[in-house]
């Protein structure tokens, strides 16, 4: 199934974990906090996920965010 993610960047504190666990999808913008670019998502959460490896790794960066800031669930976000 696919998965759709994003990151809240309210929540975010720079960490780097998700960007280190899965840098084909995550990256830090120019502030320091991280941020969707995965297929150039731009943060959106509209693009489908749905490599088994792919889904792995974001699976371990859901899991190591400190502050809960990816946000992960299997339709679009829709804001
Ligand atoms: S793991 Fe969480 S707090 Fe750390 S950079 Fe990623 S989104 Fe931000």
């Amino acid at each position: 199934m696919s998965k759709y993610v994003l990151i809240e960047k309210d929540r975010c504190i720079g960490c780097g974990g998700c960007v280190a666990v899965a840098p084909h999808i995550f990256k830090f913008d120019v502030e320091g906090y991280a941020e969707v670019h995965y297929m150039e998502d731009n943060n959106r959460g509209i693009t489908p996920i749905e490599d088994a490896e792919h889904i792995i790794d974001l699976l371990d960066a859901v899991d190591g965010c400190p502050t809960i800031a990816v946000k992960m669930q299997d339709v679009p976000f829709s804001r």
